[in-house]
């Protein structure tokens, strides 16, 4: 089985400037790249999950997302990273939509996943999906945790080099 390393994408890959589906408005986050390289040199499957709920809105559509995913795609293959897959929803009403478990359990099953071995990176509490495997890490300041540090049901850290940080120590 193997292991993955579960990414948001807005907040965690590029810079949280909300409905973002341009590329020319993609602005990466400190420390993405260097958390790619980690988990690619530890045999992690990097995999994005991120709700694209802007499609439903219609203010962009689920061409651009795909549009925009294979640019970004690009952006890490130029640094010689691998981005193995990317996951989206576009749907309110979805058993596929962050916190709803359905795009991890959709990447469990493509690539034989042993979830608890796996991790999610995100910065909003409905990154803390509804199954139980992963470990969760939030990113602090794009999004309320207060919940979360109340309940223990993620760590939360201040940049994701103290992710890559913490990854090094567990691992
Ligand atoms: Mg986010």
């Amino acid at each position: 089985m193997k292991k993955a390393l579960f990414l948001d994408r807005d907040g965690i890959l590029n810079i949280d400037k909300t409905y973002i589906y341009r590329f020319e408005d993609i602005e990466w986050v400190e420390g993405i790249f260097e958390l790619v390289e980690y988990a690619n040199k530890n045999n992690f499957l990097v995999i994005v999950l991120t709700n694209q709920s802007g499609v439903a809105q219609g203010m962009y559509t689920e061409e651009d997302v795909k549009i925009l995913h294979e640019k970004m795609n690009k952006h890490f293959i130029g640094l010689s990273l691998t981005v193995d897959d990317w996951f989206y929803c576009t749907e309110y009403n979805s058993d596929r939509r962050k916190p709803r478990p359905g795009m991890m359990i959709d990447a469990q099953l493509k690539y034989n996943i042993d979830l608890t071995q796996s991790f999610m990176v995100g910065d909003k509490v409905s990154d803390i999906l509804e199954i139980s495997g992963p470990r969760t890490f939030l990113l602090r300041g794009n999004y309320p945790l207060e919940t979360v540090a109340k309940h223990h049901s993620a760590e939360i850290f201040n940049s994701l080099a103290e992710i890559l940080e913490h990854l090094k120590k567990i691992l």
